[in-house]
């Protein structure tokens, strides 16, 4: 069979990588859904990789099998795509978040669609619509032997990628947080790779940069620590999503140092304790940030952190509040969304009523799409502008770099958040990022942009 597997981009992100500046970069890392997909499947079959920030669709090709994967706000361009191809009679499969979150919807629009990580479900899929029995929905697994060891990373355009080595160690999370879409994707479980198969990909690597994409590489600290001490040897530079009570392990901080990692994503969320709460994340007090970033700081690792506007308990103060508090805790880079009730979730559940655009592709995390409890939604993305802005200004930035240097942490590790600030300062410059602060200027008029340039990843 001749397979397509796509990841779907729209708006100004497809094909974004043709153009000569700010073409999303140092941003696009991850293709391993699909590449673990052409890694399962048998040989006998001819598949093709697109990602459309990349490559147009072939639309002129002929295919036995089309798969998409997509997070919510893609998931209008994949029924594109789906009707696109069905209208040809071949068959459509899709997998990734928003299916698995919203199956009856994805049904609509698809022949079949895949629940959960595709893994474990993939090759039963293909025998089925080889038999010509094709069942509309299939359950992954995720227990060794459903990953491959080894993945075709040479179908990726390796220069079109920050890194093509992106990896994982264990998959899903089993925290409950009331936003997140990972722990209804896992079903609250969580897998663990055997460490000896993670090192010897990590070993075929040619580059010694690498990302893990776990949620959360450090959940279990003894599979993390047997990790870390199998990583020291390679001598490699990385970086992982961790969740903040690492820091209250200082062993496990200094073995993760030693193992090469260099950059940390970290959820913080917010400096509201009573945010937090409301989201059933309960790791770590903000009061604590401050200690927790320096200790991290102290091995020479750098801290992205995520962060969300737009709790019930934030009013117009927020941003400015924010701002201050990001500086203090002295966070080394952003990314920041505006709070998004994805369908499927139990915010959506407990927001159904006070959601007022119903439009999908705006749940990429930088549009409001409900009423506010203590602002507008005029005055939420106005203040999530801001906040981005000012903390990408060059100036911050500047000033930040003088604070890395003084860490005297190498120029290796430097290279990281400088580069990364760069593109964030890049995106806030094309895609126009001013906003105001609501606090200080009150929102008279906005207006609900409906092809509003997002700028922001969909993750
Ligand atoms: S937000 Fe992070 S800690 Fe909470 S459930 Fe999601 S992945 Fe787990």
């Amino acid at each position: 069979m001749k397979i397509l597997l796509v990841a779907p981009s729209s708006g100004y992100w497809k094909g974004i990588a043709k153009k000569r500046f700010f073409n999303g970069k140092t941003f696009r890392f991850s293709m391993l859904p699909l590449l673990t997909l052409a890694g399962l499947t048998p040989k006998e079959h001819e598949v093709t990789i697109v990602d459309e920030q990349i490559d147009a669709l072939p639309v002129k090709k002929k295919f036995d099998l089309v798969a998409i994967t997509a997070m919510t706000a893609l998931a209008p361009r994949a029924y594109d795509i789906a009707h696109f191809f069905r209208l040809s009679g071949i068959p459509v499969v899709m997998g990734g978040f928003h299916a698995t979150l919203n199956p009856e919807d994805a049904l609509k629009h698809v022949d079949s669609i895949v629940i959960g990580p595709a893994y474990g479900a993939w090759r039963q899929l293909l025998e089925d619509l080889q038999a010509g029995s094709l069942k509309r929905m299939y359950y992954g697994k995720t227990g060794n032997g459903c990953i491959p060891v080894k993945l075709p990373r040479e179908m990726l355009q390796a220069g079109k990628y920050v890194s093509v080595n992106a990896t994982f160690a264990t998959l899903g999370c089993s925290n409950g947080c009331l936003f997140c879409s990972v722990n209804k994707f896992y079903g609250m479980k969580r897998h663990e790779r055997r460490v000896d198969e993670v090192i010897s990909e990590i070993g075929s690597f040619k580059e010694k940069f690498f990302i893990f994409i776990d949620d959360n590489l450090v959940q279990d600290r003894i599979y993390a620590t047997k990790l870390f001490t199998a990583l020291v040897p390679l001598k490699k530079k990385w970086t992982a999503q961790v969740s903040i009570d690492i820091s209250d392990d200082e062993e496990l901080l200094d073995l993760m140092g030693k193992a090469g990692c260099i950059g940390v994503f970290i959820g913080l969320e917010t400096f509201s304790e009573q945010a937090l709460m409301s989201q059933d994340k309960n790791m770590k007090s903000p009061a604590y940030y401050r200690d927790s970033i320096k200790k991290i700081h102290k091995r020479g690792i750098f801290i992205e952190s995520g962060i969300i506007l737009g709790f019930d308990s934030d009013d117009r103060k927020v941003f400015k509040n924010t701002l201050r508090m990001l500086h203090k805790t002295a966070v080394d880079l952003i990314q920041l969304s505006i709070l998004t009730p994805l369908p499927g979730t139990g915010l959506y559940s407990e927001m159904k009523c006070r959601i007022t655009d119903h439009d999908l592709e705006h749940y990429d995390f930088r549009h409001a799409v409900f009423d506010p409890k203590l602002m507008t939604a005029e005055e939420l993305q106005d203040g999530a502008d801001w906040v981005i802005r000012q903390f990408y200004s060059p100036h911050r930035i500047i000033g930040r770099i003088f604070r890395w240097l003084f860490m005297k942490h190498g120029i290796v590790n430097l290279v990281y958040p400088a580069a990364l600030s760069l593109a964030y300062l890049g995106r806030v410059i094309r895609f126009n990022i001013n906003g105001s602060d609501p606090d200080i200027k009150k929102v008279t008029s906005y207006g609900r942009m409906k092809n509003r340039n997002t700028g922001f990843d969909y993750a």
